[in-house]
């Protein structure tokens, strides 16, 4: 009788699962989720993730940008979740991980095209984090005129970047101890 009261009084402690599905609680920390659709390639994630659960690299001709996720390497820290600035990749309340033979159906991936350096012709981002980047300076504001003119820029790589301004400062620093 008195496990009977305490059960009234405080709720259920056991549940049927798995024979009745479980609810997690909020703010669970779940599989990674991951929407290909949404993903500019940021590389974010793969930075932060501490376990190398997240892979972002080129693939072997380096014509694509390859995203993989080892759910068997996850430590569910949410990392990912809290850099990815599109959402592409968030914490879901997934937690049956379980696979029975092959453990490839814990892996994801996705393969995004590269975008080459209008200077030195090396891939060095996506295809999508520019049209991103464009995207977001017309957001707040960029007239197409002076978006058109900084399209170039965006297509060069840090490196080209860099050696044009080493250019351009030299060459000042030049005329000036004419
Ligand atoms: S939750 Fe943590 S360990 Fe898992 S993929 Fe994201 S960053 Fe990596
Ligand atoms: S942080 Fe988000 S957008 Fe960037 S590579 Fe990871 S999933 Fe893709």
């Amino acid at each position: 009788m008195k496990l009977l009261d305490m059960t009234k009084k405080y709720g259920k402690a056991t549940y049927k699962y798995p024979l009745e599905p479980y609810e997690v609680s909020e703010g669970f920390r779940g599989k990674p989720s991951y929407t290909y659709d949404n993903c500019i390639g940021c590389t974010a994630c793969g930075v932060a993730c501490p376990s190398n659960a997240i892979n972002v690299k080129l693939n072997e001709d380096k014509t694509k940008l390859v995203w993989e996720f080892d759910a068997a390497r996850c430590i569910f820290c949410g990392r990912c979740d809290e850099v990815c600035p599109t959402g592409a990749i968030v914490l879901s309340q997934e937690f049956e991980l379980a696979v029975k033979f092959d453990k490839n159906n814990l892996k994801e991936r996705g393969e995004l095209d590269v975008e080459y350096c209008e200077v030195c012709n090396k891939p060095f981002t996506t295809k999508r984090l520019i049209s991103y980047i464009l995207h977001r300076l017309e957001k707040v504001g960029w007239d197409k005129e002076t978006l058109g003119e900084k399209v170039k820029y965006a297509k060069t790589c840090p490196t080209c970047k860099r050696e044009e301004k080493v250019e351009v400062i030299t060459k000042y620093l030049k005329r000036g101890t004419k």
